[in-house]
């Protein structure tokens, strides 16, 4: 027997909401692990270590809460700083940065590196720095060191493994370079994964269509990469792959020192004289390109950068950008030859992700726009996205990474209003989309032929206390009290889509459908917690 249905009163808002709600624990402390996996992002400028906690992916702040650490070592008399540590340092030729850039390469091969360089064993480099020779490997293994240390402070255990990642384009030398600095560091190194595939993986599969491909736009402090992978069967591969180990964001500075030399009407050598700090000045250089990413001018100050002489120069954002043709012009080309070693016209990719510090340069983005012919997708976080993939890799291998189920539920319950004003709920709160519910409704009075149809949404007990979708009015064929059948059915689509399907059974009348087409919530967030606690 169904229920009697009345009329209702009062306009509403169509406040079919979707909220998600995400199985496989929420963010609490860090419980120990049997045997944890740390994922780390050995990036030239910054690293960072992440692991997958209660099925989702973090990473681990140290003492001082960054989550980014310079990539940078300081060797001192019997002491070896990293990071922050390293960088408050008097640098005096014992700071080492942008070591990555030399991993695996041969003396004499070796990119402009940040102090002399001396030939080392099996024809490989090394730095000079006041307090020896140190190899690229030496001073990846104390940031990774330092990386594990932060790891085992924030889990309070002992960590073994990682996953580290790797430019796609790291030659066997470079890798095993990269592998034998985690192993003197103490780690197990699981695996080497290529860092657009990280990203790829920070990026998300469940945007994507079951097979698509995707290209990732780095552009990094030292290095840029571009790659095209192809999502198959839950698996990122890549396609192709491109880049330049000496093209990123330092060279970015130098654009800037360089225009600021011109502007003060120096030579480009009086930078490199003696008694100037030269450190300084590219760290100044950084500081005003980093503000033109949001600026459209800013001001480089380096007083007594000699000693005696001071700079102070304006810089405009499309100073910097005309500075950078030749930047630009390279990374162009390596998109289109990535393109074409993919197979692929620019239509068949599906979202061009951006990472890397330097991909913040707005004309980075406009170029990457351009190149593939769509907006570029700027949502992972530049710094991070390499580190979140390469945790969910080291959280793959750990069996720890489920693939975090997310389901869209109803966030209030949906119904319609009954006899006596009531709320007759059809769809509980919290019920997983899409469903359909129906029932069975009749009429309250005799010679009744029509009734109004209010839907409602909420909790309360009362019809006027929730909240109104809509409201129609259904035809019946007239019928005693009681003998009228009325079937409604409630759908609600994937996107929260409201479906009222309504038809006379017994008088056999057409069928009314009414699309409540709203995802969007009316209500705040507190009125509906508000309600539901109540
Ligand atoms: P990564 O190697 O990915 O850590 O990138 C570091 C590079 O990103 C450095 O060269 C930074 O100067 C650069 N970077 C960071 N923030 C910005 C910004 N807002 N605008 C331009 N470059 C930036």
């Amino acid at each position: 027997m169904g229920r009697p249905v009345t009329g209702g009163v009062g306009a509403g808002r169509l406040l079919v909401g979707r909220c998600r709600l995400a199985f496989g624990g929420g963010p609490g402390s860090l419980r120990a692990m049997a045997d944890p996996v740390i994922g780390i992002d050995l990036g030239t400028t910054y690293s960072a270590v992440g692991i997958v906690e209660a099925g989702f992916p973090i990473l681990l702040a140290d003492e001082e809460g960054e989550r980014l650490m310079p990539s940078v070592a300081w060797f001192g008399p019997g002491v070896v700083k990293v990071g922050r540590a390293a960088l408050r340092e008097m640098a005096e030729g014992r700071l080492v940065r942008s070591a990555k850039r030399q991993m695996g390469v041969r003396f004499g091969e070796a990119p402009g590196a940040c102090l002399p360089v001396v030939r080392a064993s099996e024809g490989g480099m090394a730095f000079r720095t006041a307090e020896g020779e140190v190899t690229p490997v030496e001073v990846s293994r104390v940031l990774l060191s330092e990386l594990k240390r932060i790891a085992e402070f924030r889990l309070e255990q002992e960590v073994r493994r990682a996953v580290i990642t790797v430019p796609a384009y790291f030659n066997n030398a470079q890798r095993e370079a990269t592998k034998q600095a985690g192993e003197e560091a103490g780690l197990e190194v699981l695996r080497l994964v290529a860092e657009p595939t990280a990203a790829a993986l920070a990026y998300g599969m469940d945007k994507l269509a079951e097979r698509s491909r995707v290209a990732v736009f780095d552009l990094g402090g030292g290095t840029f990469d571009v790659s095209i992978l192809e999502l198959r069967e839950g698996v990122f591969e890549v396609l192709a792959t491109g880049g330049d180990t000496r093209l990123g964001g330092d060279d970015i500075d130098s654009v800037v020192l360089n225009l600021v030399a011109r502007k003060a009407g120096l030579e480009g050598p009086a930078l490199e004289m003696e008694g100037v700090d030269r450190d300084r000045l590219v760290r100044e250089a950084e500081r005003v390109k980093c503000e033109l990413s949001r600026e459209e001018s800013a001001i480089f100050r380096a007083p007594f950068y000699d000693g005696s002489r001071s700079l102070e120069e304006q810089v405009e954002r499309v100073e910097l950008e005309g500075g950078m043709d030749s930047e630009l012009a390279t990374m162009r080309r390596i998109c289109r030859e990535v393109l074409v070693d993919a197979g692929m016209e620019v239509a068949g990719v599906e979202a061009v992700v951006m990472v890397g510090g330097s991909s913040r340069l707005p004309v980075v983005q406009r170029l990457a726009g351009e190149v593939f012919k769509q907006e570029p997708d700027c949502s992972q976080h530049p710094d991070e996205a390499v580190a979140i993939g390469a945790a969910i890799q080291a959280g793959i291998l750990a069996g720890t990474w489920r693939e975090v189920l997310l389901l869209d539920v109803t966030p209030l319950s949906l119904g319609v209003e009954t006899l006596g004003g009531l709320m007759n709920v059809l769809i509980p709160r919290n019920t997983t989309i899409p469903c359909k519910v129906g029932e069975m409704f009749t009429n309250a009075r005799d010679g009744q032929d029509s009734m109004q149809v209010r839907v409602l949404q909420g909790e309360r007990e009362l019809a006027r206390d929730n909240w109104e979708l809509g409201k129609f009015d259904l035809p019946f064929r007239s019928a005693p009290r009681g003998k009228a059948r009325v079937g409604l059915q409630l759908s609600l689509d994937e996107d929260g889509i409201l479906e009222v399907l309504a038809r006379d059974v017994e008088g056999g009348g057409p069928d009314v459908i009414v699309k409540i087409e709203s995802a969007a919530v009316d209500v705040s967030e507190e009125a509906v917690e508000q309600m539901v606690e109540e």
